[in-house]
């Protein structure tokens, strides 16, 4: 068999869980299928099974022929007798098949005598394909005359609906076999990743196992709570289940017994005690009505409550960390592309990015601190970094904070001004207030500095958000008071007007504009930052208008954006008094958006602009501008312009990329056209 066009008939062998979803997948791609399995009943079951699946499907428009016309495709098979040896009707089967893909149940004993038979009866031609999830392809293969053509073709759960396929090589599997399986999975309608080395839990089990074990390890350790983990593995790192909530609904028993096997096939890792627990426990989650969390009766789903406000209490580096090492681990021994590892993490976890973009966008250095300091706190020997990850950091390969970690971003420009450094990392752009002996202190030349610096990176199409900071101890403590020495009435007068100029310049600037505060945003300074549309602050980070101990009053929005954030007592009650608040608080009121430790300040507002980055850049126009000029008209004028805007935007390209992608189940690019 050299062609993928070649293959006729397949025989599916087993057809249990895995085993009828895959003869389903095979019979809708048009082939002949046989689906084997050891009893009448069970494929009594599996036939009622896919056809309940097909009829789901066709509803959907996703399988256009009738159910009953891809049914005909398959035959069942009773492949033991009474003394459990094959049957003749089997070997009969297999004379036919162009490719075997075995589904039994996971014992390396039944699976090399079914092999052992396999090889036997098929054609020579034929590629005998298995899915098991744990166990060596290539000892499976050793049962054969034909080590070649044995390959690992790993499905996930539903295989019909399951995008991901890992085509697994055992030691002597051949290009061509891989070649064909991968070939094989296309035509399934499926996205194959090639894993070029027989290694234990491949890739998705690995980081899988690797991300789940020390998440598990943190709480075992007293580090963080269940629920801290969960909230930030799904809101601050957007995936669509916490590390817990994952374990309960797809079987704690599940992962244990995989987790288990690997680390008998050499897999080094600490088993966090949690699992064994629930497990002797019998407590295995959804299915049991209690795992971590409690279900409302054993095999009812109810979603379990993860409390948004504990997101980020745990550091999501820490979290994300042991995933990218075991990526490096993939990458730096051979195991597959990284464009394949992170193709695997996202269609077969359903991660919104890969775990090396992750890890590029957090920054190695960060992710090579948290690897030592879980490997010196948690006492995890197998947190030691990748010498992969070591040598990036060491060469200066961060990610995409210095344009090139494990993917290259192009250029990181800086441009350094007297007062300011405007840093391009497209898409997005940072502005870094820079007087920092003076707490970046408002001059009329920074003023102006910053000014142009948004003019200048507003024509820039490639930057599409803003991030604007500070260097040094405080975001900004305000106008410069030195320079109000000799002042008049009018000039003042008119150095406020420029200043509120620039506020309104960045309150309708075409382009979102974060602003990542810490330390002092005082006066002025917090007068910017209140110009801006997303404000993220670090803890350590202190907020005021302190313009009336000077005997003066804030000179550049302060009276009209603080009321217009946090309501007019609020307002009225921290500018009367000059007290400055902490960051705390100013979330509480309404300040700030976010709240962050400081070391994290800057991976979150990057790790945000790089979210907001991706949207239709006049589609983030349309609606900056539908809320900030709808909040200061009446809702009249506010909703004729959302109408308006909204109806303008069905003139650009990226509508029609954004439902096309929509369509299509890919990720839209968006041009700003
Ligand atoms: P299952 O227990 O649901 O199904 C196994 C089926 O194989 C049963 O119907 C059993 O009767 C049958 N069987 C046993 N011995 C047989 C033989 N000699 N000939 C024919 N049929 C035989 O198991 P499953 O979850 O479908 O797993 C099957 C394989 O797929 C395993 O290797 C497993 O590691 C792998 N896998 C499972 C998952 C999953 O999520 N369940 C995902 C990927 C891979």
């Amino acid at each position: 068999m050299a062609k993928v066009d070649d293959i006729k008939t397949i025989t599916v062998v087993g057809a249990g869980t895995m085993g009828h979803g895959i003869a389903e997948v095979a019979a809708i791609a048009g082939y002949k299928v046989y689906l084997a399995d050891i009893k009448k009943e069970i494929l009594d079951n599996a036939l009622e099974k896919i056809k309940w699946s097909l009829s789901k499907l066709a509803e959907k428009g996703v399988v256009r022929e009738s159910v009953d016309s891809v049914m005909a495709r398959i035959t069942p098979i009773v492949n033991l007798d009474e003394n459990g040896n094959y049957t003749e009707e089997f070997a009969k089967a297999l004379k036919e098949t162009d490719v075997m893909i075995e589904a039994i149940i996971e014992r390396l004993d039944l699976k090399q005598k079914l092999f052992a038979f396999a090889d036997e009866h098929a054609p020579e031609h034929a590629i005998l394909a298995t899915n098991t999830s744990s166990l060596p392809i290539t000892e499976i293969a050793a049962a054969t005359k034909r080590p070649e053509k044995v390959v690992g073709m790993h499905f996930f759960n539903p295989p019909p609906l399951m995008p991901l396929v890992e085509i697994i090589r055992g030691e002597k599997t051949s290009d061509e076999t891989v070649e064909v399986t991968v070939a094989l999975s296309k035509k399934f309608g499926k996205q194959p990743v090639v894993v070029k080395k027989d290694v234990p839990g491949f890739i998705v089990n690995r980081v899988l196992a690797r991300f789940l074990n020390t998440g598990c390890q943190l709480v075992a350790k007293g580090k963080a709570t269940i629920e801290e983990v969960d909230a930030t593995v799904k809101y601050v790192l957007g995936l669509p289940m916490g590390i817990f909530e994952l374990s309960d609904y797809s079987g704690i028993d599940v992962f244990y017994y995989v987790f288990t096997a690997m680390k008998e096939r050499g897999f080094k890792t600490t088993p966090c005690p949690l699992y064994e627990e629930k497990y002797k426990a019998k407590e295995f989650g959804m299915k049991s009505g209690k795992g971590f969390y409690t279900y409302p009766a054993p095999g009812k789903y109810a979603r379990p409550n993860i409390p948004k406000d504990l997101a980020g209490k745990v550091d999501p580096v820490l979290v994300l960390a042991p995933a990218v090492n075991e990526a490096a681990w993939l990458l730096r021994n051979d195991v597959a592309t990284k464009e394949d590892i992170d193709k695997a993490v996202k269609l077969g976890l359903g991660w919104p990015k890969g775990v090396l973009e992750f890890a590029d966008e957090y920054g190695l250095d960060k992710i090579v601190e948290a690897l030592k300091k879980l490997k010196e706190e948690l006492g995890l020997e197998e947190m030691e970094p990748d010498p992969l990850l070591v040598e990036k950091v060491e060469k200066g390969e961060l990610g995409r904070k210095t344009g090139k970690g494990f993917y290259e971003y192009g250029e990181v420009e800086e441009i350094k001004k007297k007062t300011i450094i405007i840093r391009k990392e497209k898409p997005i752009a940072w502005i870094i207030l820079n007087r920092p002996r003076k707490y970046n202190a408002l001059s009329p030349e920074l003023l102006k500095e910053l000014g142009e610096a948004l003019d200048e990176l507003e024509d820039d199409d490639d930057v599409r958000v803003v991030i604007l900071k500070g260097e040094g101890r405080a975001f900004s403590a305000g106008a410069d008071v030195t320079a109000f020495t000799g002042v008049t009435p009018i000039s003042i007068a008119k150095f406020s007007r420029r200043f509120q100029e620039l506020t309104l310049k960045m309150q309708f600037y075409t382009k979102p504009i974060i602003v990542a505060i810490h330390g002092y945003a005082l006066g002025g300074g917090l007068e910017i930052a209140m110009s801006g549309d997303i404000r993220i602050a670090s803890e350590d980070a202190m907020l005021g208008q302190p313009e009336i101990n000077l005997g003066f009053i804030p000179g550049a929005g302060g009276t009209q954006r603080l009321p217009r954030l946090v309501g007019r007592g609020k307002a009225k009650e921290l500018i009367f008094t000059g007290d400055m608040i902490p960051a705390s608080e100013a979330l509480k009121i309404g300040l700030v958006d976010k709240v962050v430790p400081p070391e994290r300040l800057d991976q979150e507002a990057r790790a945000l602009a790089l979210k907001i980055a991706e949207k239709p850049p006049l589609a983030l126009m349309a609606a900056k501008y539908a809320i900030e000029y709808g909040l200061e008209s009446n809702i009249w004028a506010g909703l004729s312009l959302e109408a308006h805007l909204f109806g303008l935007l069905f003139s650009t390209e990226d509508v029609i990329e954004g439902v096309m992608a929509f369509l299509e189940k890919r990720k839209p690019k968006f041009k700003g056209k």
